[in-house]
């Protein structure tokens, strides 16, 4: 099980996006996939079709409800969410004052147990740095950031890394930045290359290869309540992020691969 948390405090740069449509784009090649919706304005709920939840996430941090009975299906085969609403933020208000409040998050899912039938965990995060997006990188195993391919978008980039950085020192040392993603992407603007150079020398190796293309598809697709995938199969959204799947696969197979080589 890999738990991915989709993270950068700034809203608009396609984090809820991409959270639905490679979770899909994953989930219709065969891997099982839980997708958390950790933002109370649940725009990841909605794309995936449920009004008014009766269990969300602050069910499953509070241990009122266990993980596996929260879980919503979705019109894609092996893909399940948990919810959110927006008492998510009464209840993120709430627990300023909750000892162990970082670790909610992390404690839920451990208690699906090492061989949970769940290949990937996404957790689509609020655009802040609030203690939803900590839960959230707490939980994780590697962080993917979303960035729009313009300069104000690299500022919610850097504080993030903060971010990262002091969740790795004080809560989870495993932590990794696993991806770096750009969204709606122009190759035809000097601005978007611009920014991807700038990405590609900060986070060496870990820039994806697949672009997202701003496509109009990927923005309606929300109200129908559907992924990409099912709103528009012939569409370029759903040609990058199918290509994004295939990409986060290939990465995967290549880590495990070279773990699995001996060392001496
Ligand atoms: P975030 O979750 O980071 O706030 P969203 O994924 O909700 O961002 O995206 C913000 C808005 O931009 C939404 O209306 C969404 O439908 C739209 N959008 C996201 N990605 C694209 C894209 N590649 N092309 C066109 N519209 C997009
Ligand atoms: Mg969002």
């Amino acid at each position: 099980m890999r738990v991915i948390a989709i993270a950068n405090q700034k809203g608009g740069t396609g984090k809820t996006t991409t959270a639905v449509n490679l979770s899909a784009g994953l989930a219709l090649r065969g891997q099982r996939v839980l997708l958390i919706d950790a933002d109370p304005q649940a725009h990841t709920t909605r794309h995936l079709g449920v009004e008014h939840p009766v269990v969300s996430l602050e069910d499953v941090m509070d241990g009122r409800v266990p993980l596996p009975e929260a879980t919503y299906e979705t019109d894609v085969p092996e893909l399940y969410l948990i919810a959110s609403s927006v008492s998510l933020s009464h209840y993120e208000a709430r627990l300023v004052t909750e000892v162990g409040r970082e670790t909610l998050l992390r404690n839920a899912l451990a208690s699906l147990g090492a061989d949970a039938p769940v290949d990937f965990v996404l957790i689509d995060c609020p655009p802040s740095l609030d203690i939803l997006t900590v839960n959230a990188l707490a939980a994780a195993d590697e962080v993917f950031i979303v960035s729009q391919s313009e300069f104000l978008s690299l500022d919610g980039v850097r504080q993030l890394c903060e971010t990262i950085e002091l969740v790795r020192k004080r809560l989870n040392p495993e932590l990794e930045v696993g991806g770096v993603l750009l969204t709606m992407h122009s190759q035809r603007t000097l601005l978007s290359r611009e920014v991807e150079s700038f990405l590609e020398k900060a986070f060496p190796d870990k820039l994806f290869r697949t672009k997202i293309r701003r496509n109009v598809r990927l923005a309606e697709a929300p109200s129908h309540g559907v992924p990409i995938q099912l709103y528009a199969p012939n569409s370029p959204g759903a040609w990058d992020y199918n290509d994004l799947a295939e990409e986060v696969l290939e990465r995967c197979r290549l880590s495990a691969s070279a773990s699995s080589l001996p060392t001496r």
